[in-house]
């Protein structure tokens, strides 16, 4: 059976494969290219079946796919067909076909890319998420392991040293209700770390749901007021809240907001000396609800005022090293704050003492 006409030169160098097949699967011709790539003289491939050029796999798409495409459709587009080479490797290539009408019968015209670019992509991109699925289940290790094994038996120290205080057992010694005193503390600090990382990695893994409300701004620094006195007083700072009340309504989830202004005046009364004052504004202007929490301590030198956002990032200064703290409150907040469609933003003054302001919307 000869080949029905010569190859066009062009097609014949063309920078693809191409087949033409007739209806019985014989091939009636094939370029120069597509010979090259199986590396068989086009002598071994016209006049064969389309079968001796196909893996295994190959066999059964082209019977089951490409074949019927183009019987019933006349054309196919981008089928995946892997080819045989004369080492029996297989080769991927792409094929679009037509059918074309011939003297002789019908014949399926298909070109032919190899798809070993395509295929290398692919397997970087499984690659990628094989690793991404290894560091996901690390994570998630790593998260049972702080909540379990840390959480449990530093939750178990603090009830036995919250029994040992009520004194239930036998009344303690002055010296030993003090030591009992600070093994307490240094569980409660503990255990507020411990929350801190289960916080941040939550929030980069499976958020809390944010359940955003309208807010009486009054109301919400009033709350913080009451929170944050507490600690002032423990640690010798004044609180004051300036105006005394306030008006207007926010929108925001309360828990999350009262999280954000608890980090942000904690580090305030943290980082300023004793008897020092810090202050609570608040202010409506526009669409925007600003609280603001103002100490007039350490300050932040001005090339750390963006850094001091990202996790584990803490100012390297002497006031620094000996305030507790894992540099995990201001990264926790200000995903918070965004997340609530506000921000958190930062004035400083070295020495003098810095500002916070909690933005967000108008309710
Ligand atoms: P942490 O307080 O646990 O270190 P944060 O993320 O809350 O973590 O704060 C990061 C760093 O930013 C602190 O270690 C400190 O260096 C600096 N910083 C935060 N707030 C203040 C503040 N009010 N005054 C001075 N430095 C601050």
């Amino acid at each position: 059976m000869p080949r029905l006409a010569p190859l066009d030169p062009i097609l014949d160098g063309a920078a693809c494969g191409y087949l033409s097949i007739d209806e019985t699967g014989t091939v009636r011709a094939a370029n120069t290219t597509l010979a090259e790539l199986i590396g068989r003289p086009r002598a071994q491939i016209e006049q064969h079946h389309i079968d001796t050029l196909l893996s295994p796999a190959g066999r059964i798409f082209y019977t089951t796919h490409l074949f019927p495409l183009l019987r019933l459709h006349r054309r196919a587009e981008e089928v995946y067909l892997p080819l045989r080479n004369a080492s029996d490797e297989e080769i991927p290539v792409l094929v679009n076909g037509v059918a074309r009408a011939a003297d002789e019968g019908t014949l399926h015209d298909l070109i032919v890319v190899p798809v070993r670019q395509r295929n290398e992509l692919e397997s970087e991109l499984i690659a990628a998420r094989e690793v991404a699925q290894q560091a996901a289940a690390a994570k998630d290790r790593f998260l049972s392991i702080v909540s379990h094994e840390l959480r449990t038996p530093l939750g178990a120290a603090r009830g036995y040293a919250e029994l040992l205080l009520r004194e239930r057992n036998g009344t303690l010694t002055d010296g030993q209700r003090q030591y009992v005193q600070r093994i307490l503390n240094a569980t409660v600090y503990q255990a507020s770390l411990i929350e801190d990382i289960l916080d941040y990695a939550g929030q980069h893994g499976q958020r809390r749901t944010l359940e955003i409300e309208t807010l009486e701004l009054e109301d919400v620094m009033e709350r913080a007021e009451t929170l944050l006195a507490v600690r002032a007083g423990e640690e010798q700072r004044a609180l004051r809240r300036e105006p005394r009340s306030a008006s207007g309504t926010l929108r925001g989830d309360p828990r999350a907001i009262q999280q954000i202004l608890l980090n942000l005046g904690t580090n305030a009364i943290k980082f300023s000396p004793p008897d020092a004052e810090v202050l609570l504004t608040s202010d409506v202007s526009g669409e925007v609800v600003r609280i603001g929490v103002r100490d007039t301590g350490t300050g932040i030198p001005d090339d750390q005022l963006d850094r001091i956002f990202e996790p584990f990032v803490r100012v390297d200064s002497s006031a620094a090293a000996s305030a507790k703290g894992l540099g995990l409150g201001l990264a926790i907040s200000r995903d918070l704050a965004r997340s609530m469609g506000g921000d958190i933003t930062v004035e400083s003054t070295l020495g003098e003492g810095s500002l916070f302001t909690l933005e967000l919307p108008v309710g």
